[in-house]
């Protein structure tokens, strides 16, 4: 797609801060790192959303995941790392273009993890459970 800014990477129409590429996937540097080493990943076909992706492009990102992170983890000097995929506007997602951020974590960088989480009330997990299965069989 011309008018999306990751294709156009894709087509080196754009320059990035490339840290690998294979046939179906390229990785590149967040130009506003969350951290140093910010990395994103994302597939050469574009899909807005994991949804809209091959199952072999799905294969192909997960798997230079899995290999970038701790690499990009391991040179920055940090100690673990967040994975994030925004999808959808309304969880942040800007750019759509399906792309995973790799986010590498220091005990002392002061991010912290802080989801406001809460609890079911009695019954309702058997039920949202039993809808989703139901949904998804
Ligand atoms: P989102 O909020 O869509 O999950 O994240 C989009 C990310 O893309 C942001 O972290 C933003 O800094 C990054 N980004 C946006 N435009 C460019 C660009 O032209 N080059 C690079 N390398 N990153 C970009
Ligand atoms: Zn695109």
């Amino acid at each position: 797609m011309s008018d999306c800014i990751f294709c156009r990477i894709v087509a080196g129409n754009l320059p990035c801060w490339k840290v690998w590429e294979d046939a179906l996937v390229l990785a590149f540097l967040d130009i506003n790192p969350v951290a140093e080493g910010h990395t994103l990943v994302i597939p050469k076909a574009h899909a807005r959303d994991i949804t809209g992706m091959t199952r072999e492009d799905l294969a192909a990102v997960t798997a230079a995941l899995a290999r970038i992170a701790p690499v990009v983890t391991d040179l920055v000097g940090a100690e673990g790392f967040n994975l994030l995929n925004n999808c959808g506007c309304v969880a942040g997602q800007v750019v759509e273009h399906v792309h995973f951020h790799i986010i590498p974590r220091k005990e002392a960088d002061g991010r912290g993890y802080r989801w406001i989480t809460s609890t079911y009330p009695e019954g309702r997990g058997d039920q949202l459970a039993a809808r989703i299965a139901g949904a998804l069989s």
